[in-house]
């Protein structure tokens, strides 16, 4: 069995990050994770979860609101302001 190489822990085999010290035995390894950790974090099911898990969870839903729209572009953020005019006027005249 081979050994970690930071903390000389037993390697399992079929692990992908020693369990002691939670270093990555392979680099491809460790970047695909933080890949998908990144893909996570940007996704609306990361952003979920991370409002859902805040303490305060008015506040977080305002600084995702924040980061969203600021990761937006000049054409998403008119294309969002022309959809909510549309439906600005279409309550307007039906009230
Ligand atoms: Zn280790």
């Amino acid at each position: 069995m081979s050994k970690c190489t930071t903390c000389g822990a037993d390697r399992l085999p079929g692990a992908t990050v020693c369990p002691v010290c939670g270093r990555f035995y392979s680099k491809i390894i460790e970047l695909i994770a933080a890949e998908e950790a990144d893909e996570e974090r940007r996704s609306w099911r990361g952003r979920l979860k991370r409002i859902v898990g805040a303490d305060d969870v008015k506040a977080a839903l305002k600084n995702e609101v924040k980061v969203a729209i600021a990761g937006l572009n000049t054409k998403a953020r008119f294309t969002l302001f022309v959809i909510f005019v549309f439906v600005f006027a279409l309550v307007v005249t039906v009230l």
